[in-house]
């Protein structure tokens, strides 16, 4: 009898022709959660991932990493045993043998995947609550409302038992469905935007703006530290840094101030889009939520949206801020992201932004600015640092 983790997928999505692919992208993924134990194995066999030869005492470690993939739809620390009756009782006593100590009532769930074993899922699960009643004399069968329960797979090769199972993420495999460069501030929105794009399946990259003397080296770690937490679960990030100052000092001098913010985003978005290109992204992100701040508002949205020609997604758009608040807390970003750094959108805010600005204004302003100029020489001075996870 071995102890392995079984790992099970979002079977829905993995239906049709793309699903070696999927699976190839997941399994990668699930290698490098289980690369902290130098022996463990990764294997995908029978629509399950098994990871095995693990030392015990970096199990809980794996365990935490893989419930950080996205595509896993829950695990399980199963006993693996061979797929005849009398094996199958031995692994359920054992498996049984904890929570029976502490739990008054239990149920047998069976699954065959297995379509041509010699008894049905019924019978097996009838047979070995039998088995474990015997076992253990103070248990009581309750098929309604269990305190535990026993889960029993016969799959092809071999029998799986275990008792417990732990969701995972959901979503789809990182780098499924391509690679978007996301605008990643210190805020709380953008690192929250990360996730739910990682969630669906994107890679991620990211382009930071900052503004030296006017925002600090610690303001930029603070987003280093952010995108660092982000890579536990979206994998690693590359974090695309961008000198803004000269930019916004121009913008300051000839624009009108209450444009400031919606010209600085324009620029933002403009060269977040070149950028992209250079990286072979096909989409931009941010972490904008609509009617949050004066720079989010419909008309906003679109004078920074058709600023650039590449698709732009806003995974928060109609999320409120408490809910995004609960996710920031969900994947540990929070408290970074509240840590008081100032941010370059910050630095340069007029006292009355405008909420509805003007296409034609806008462009009546930017035609004092040498844009081109600006947006090339920012590209030049941009550099790239590559993002972990801090534990790796
Ligand atoms: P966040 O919490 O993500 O900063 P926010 O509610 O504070 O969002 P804004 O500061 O207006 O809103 O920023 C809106 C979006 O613009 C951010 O989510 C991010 O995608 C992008 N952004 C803002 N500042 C920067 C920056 N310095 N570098 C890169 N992207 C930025
Ligand atoms: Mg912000």
């Amino acid at each position: 009898m071995n102890k392995v983790l079984l790992i099970s997928f979002g079977e829905i999505f993995l239906k049709g022709k793309n699903r070696p692919f999927f699976l190839k992208k997941l399994k990668k993924l699930i290698v490098i959660a289980a690369s902290c134990d130098e022996t463990a194995l990764v294997e995908l066999s029978d629509n399950r991932f098994y990871i095995r030869d693990f030392s015990e005492q970096n199990l809980s470690k794996i365990i935490e990493r893989v419930k950080k993939v996205f595509g896993v739809h829950s695990m399980s620390v199963a006993l693996e045993t061979s797929k005849d009756l009398a094996s199958i009782e031995i692994a359920c006593i054992e498996a049984a043998k904890e929570p029976a100590k502490n739990m008054p009532t239990f149920k047998v769930d069976t699954k065959r995947a297995d379509k041509n074993y010699s008894m049905k899922s019924m019978e097996i699960s009838a047979h070995l609550g039998g088995v474990l009643l015997d076992k253990f004399q103070q248990l009581k069968v309750d098929i309604h409302n269990p305190s535990f329960t026993v889960y029993v797979e016969v799959r092809q090769e071999n029998a799986y038992i275990y008792c417990e199972r732990i969701m995972g993420p959901g979503g789809m495999p990182v780098g499924s469905s391509g690679r978007a460069m996301l605008l990643l501030s210190g805020g709380i929105d953008s690192p929250v935007a990360a996730y739910m794009l990682a969630k669906r399946g994107l890679e991620i990259e990211a382009v930071h703006f900052f503004s030296p003397p006017y925002t600090s080296e610690r303001a930029k770690q603070k987003v280093i530290d952010l995108a660092k937490i982000a890579s536990e679960y979206c994998g690693p990030i590359k974090l695309h840094i961008v000198p803004f100052t000269k930019v916004q000092e121009e913008i300051y001098e000839k624009c009108h101030h209450e444009l400031l913010t919606v010209i600085m985003r324009r620029f933002m978005m403009k060269i977040a889009e070149n950028i992209a290109q250079m990286n072979k992204c096909s989409a931009l992100a941010t972490g904008e939520s609509l009617g949050q701040v004066a720079s989010q508002t419909l008309e906003s949205l679109y004078a920074t949206n058709s600023y650039v020609d590449m698709l732009v997604l806003r995974p928060l758009v109609c999320l409120d801020k408490l809910e995004i608040i609960s996710i920031a807390e969900k994947i540990n970003t929070y408290e970074t992201s509240i840590q008081p750094f100032e941010d370059c959108c910050t630095v340069f805010t007029p006292r009355h932004p405008v909420t509805k600005p003007k296409i034609e204004n806008l462009e009546k302003n930017e035609a004092k600015l040498d844009v081109e100029g600006l947006v090339k020489s920012a590209l030049e001075e941009t550099y790239t640092i590559e993002c972990l996870p801090e534990s790796k």
